[in-house]
C-alpha cells in the first residue's frame, strides 16, 4: 500500500516537473520574443517620442526668495523667473512645443503643486530652474539633478535642504502604521522615470557646458521635493551661484541669460 502510494506520489511529481518545464520553456521563448520585439521598436526611429509639453518652474517666489545675494541686491525668484520666460519664449519661437510656466508673476506657489500642475498639463517634461549658493563666495559653476530617494554626494543633500526649506508643504506622512499606498506608488514613478531624468539632466549639463565658460558640477540626484511627484522626466538646474560674486553679475546680465537659454532650449527643441 505505501509502495503504491509512493509511486503514485512520485508519478504525481515528475508530471508537475514535465508541466512546468513546457510553462517555463514557453514562458521563456515568451520573453525572449518579447526583448527581442522591444529592441526592434526602440531601434527604430520613427518611434522616437514626440515632445508637445514642457512645464517650466521658476523656483521660489513671494514670500520665498530663494537664494539672496544682499550685498549685490540679487533675489533668486526673480532671476529664476527671467530665465524661465525667456526659455518659454525661446521653445515657442523655434518649435510648436507648448510651454507652460508653474508661475509667472511673483507669487508662491507649494513645491507639491508644481509638479501637480505639470501632470494636469499631462507635459513630457518638467524643468525646474534655480541658482546654488554657498556660505564660500568662491563656490562656483552650474549643475543639473534628477529626483531620488538617498542623494548622490553630500554636496547633492546640502542643495536638496536648501532648496527644500519651505517645506511645510509636505503633506505625505502616515501617522499610523498603514501601508503607504501613495509611497509605493511615488516609488514606483520615480523609478520609471529615472532614467529618462539622468539623460535629460546630462544633455542639458553637455549643452550649457559648450556654450558657457562656467565649471560643470555635473548630474547630481537627491530627494527634491519639487521633482518627486513628477509623472515624466524632471530635472533641477542650478544655473550658476548667486553668491558668487562673479557669477552673480553674470546672471544679471541679459547675454549670459540669453547664451544658458539658448543652451538649455536648443537641446528641448533639437529633442522633438
Ligand atoms: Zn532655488
Amino acid at each position: 500500500m505505501i509502495k503504491t502510494m509512493f509511486f503514485i506520489i512520485l508519478f504525481m511529481v515528475s508530471n508537475y516537473n514535465v508541466a512546468t518545464d513546457i510553462l517555463f520553456s514557453n514562458e521563456r521563448e515568451f520573453e525572449q520574443k518579447a526583448r527581442r520585439e522591444r529592441e526592434r521598436i526602440l531601434s527604430s526611429d520613427k518611434v522616437k517620442r514626440k515632445i508637445r509639453r514642457i512645464v517650466i518652474d521658476p523656483g521660489h517666489g513671494g514670500f520665498d526668495p530663494g537664494a539672496v545675494n544682499k550685498s549685490m541686491g540679487l533675489y533668486e525668484k526673480h532671476i529664476t523667473l527671467k530665465f524661465a520666460l525667456k526659455l518659454k519664449r525661446f521653445i515657442e519661437e523655434n518649435s510648436d512645443i507648448e510651454v507652460f510656466l508653474t508661475r509667472t508673476g511673483d507669487y508662491y506657489v507649494t513645491l507639491s503643486d508644481r509638479t501637480v500642475i505639470a501632470n494636469q498639463y499631462h507635459a513630457d517634461l518638467f524643468l525646474s530652474i534655480h541658482c546654488n549658493s554657498h556660505e564660500k563666495k568662491s563656490a562656483h559653476g552650474f549643475e543639473s539633478f534628477f529626483c531620488s530617494k538617498k542623494p548622490s554626494d553630500k554636496e547633492a543633500a546640502r542643495v536638496a535642504a536648501l532648496e527644500n526649506a519651505p517645506g511645510f508643504d509636505d503633506p505625505f506622512f502616515k501617522e499610523d502604521n498603514s501601508i503607504d499606498i501613495e509611497a509605493i506608488l511615488r516609488n514606483l514613478q520615480r523609478h520609471m522615470f529615472l532614467k529618462g531624468s539622468r539623460m535629460l539632466a546630462a544633455s542639458i549639463n553637455e549643452s550649457i557646458k559648450r556654450k558657457v565658460k562656467l565649471r560643470e558640477r555635473g548630474v547630481k540626484s537627491a530627494n527634491f521635493f519639487v521633482l518627486r511627484h513628477a509623472q515624466m522626466p524632471a530635472v533641477l538646474v542650478e544655473a550658476a551661484f548667486i553668491s558668487n560674486p562673479q557669477e552673480g553679475k553674470l546672471l544679471q546680465d541679459e547675454k549670459f541669460q540669453n547664451t544658458v537659454v539658448k543652451a538649455i532650449g536648443g537641446k528641448l527643441v533639437g529633442n522633438k
